[in-house]
């Protein structure tokens, strides 16, 4: 059977009323679904940091998961405006984006401080949920695997294997992001293969069995099926979509409908 986790990236969207609208909104929409439908797939909601306590709260006892959506490498100290690790694991969080192509370009986030943070949510038994993936000049000039390669060498240094396994990797190529061009199905399908082989080589088949691999760009209620059919495709992490109760759900049933397959 397949394992699958849907992750919802809400970025800088929804106040504190709208927030819980939607928490409340996605629950109400599964409480149809039973133990065996939602058996090995993890639902996954990452509001912004003030509506995060507020999630948590109306989370528990769910089937919904809560998680960051970014945090700071150091535990405590004079880092104004930052959020760490210790903090967001008190609130209930177990999960964490780390690498997302928004703050490595807006908040020029460098491989190594991702390096850093993956760290440190690994030792505050946090999941990080490492996002990479290629500019379209740089697929363009197929450099695809190269920056692959050089964003998983350095995000994962200093990293043991049986911590590894506890990470979920994000291919999110940047030019679908956001745009409504998500990626063709060979494309995705070679590039979790790429990944599943490189984890594979670094960390031994069982290791690498073990981790979740999403794609993320541009994933829909639209083009959901031929992605999630992927063999190498343990779900998604979704912007857009994961706004509207239907679409998100329609998502989460997608992956209902293939993981028995
Ligand atoms: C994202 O922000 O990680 C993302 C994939 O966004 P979207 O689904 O809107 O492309």
């Amino acid at each position: 059977m397949r394992k699958f986790l849907i992750a919802g990236n809400w970025k800088m969207n929804n106040t504190i009323s709208v927030s819980e609208e939607l928490m409340t909104g996605i629950i109400n929409a599964i409480s149809n679904k039973s133990k065996e439908d939602l058996k090995n797939i993890k639902i996954l909601v990452c509001p912004a940091f003030v509506n995060l306590h507020k999630a948590t709260l109306i989370a528990d006892a769910t089937p919904i998961l809560v998680g960051a959506q970014n945090c700071y490498p150091e535990s405590k100290g004079a880092y104004t405006g930052e959020v760490s690790p210790d903090m967001i694991k008190a609130i209930g969080c177990d999960y964490c984006i780390v690498g997302h192509s928004e703050r490595r370009t807006i908040s020029n986030e460098s491989n190594e401080f991702i390096n850093k943070k993956v760290k440190l949510l690994l030792a505050t038994n946090i999941t990080p949920i490492l996002c990479i993936g290629e500019t379209l000049e740089q697929r363009q000039s197929n450099n695809t695997f190269n920056v692959l390669k050089e964003q998983l060498d350095c995000c994962l240094s200093g990293i043991v294997a049986e911590d590894v396994a506890k990470i979920v990797v994000a291919y999110e190529p940047v030019w679908a992001i956001g745009t409504g061009i998500a990626a063709t199905t060979k494309e995705i399908e070679e590039a979790h293969f790429w990944l599943r082989n490189y984890l594979n080589t670094n960390y031994g088949n069982a290791i690498s069995e073990q981790i979740y691999l999403l794609y993320g760009g541009s994933l829909t209620d639209k083009n959901v099926d031929e992605t999630f059919a992927i063999k190498n495709v343990n779900g998604g992490l979704i912007g857009g979509a994961s706004l509207i109760v239907d679409k998100f759900v329609s998502i989460i049933e997608a992956a209902i409908r293939i993981k028995g397959i």
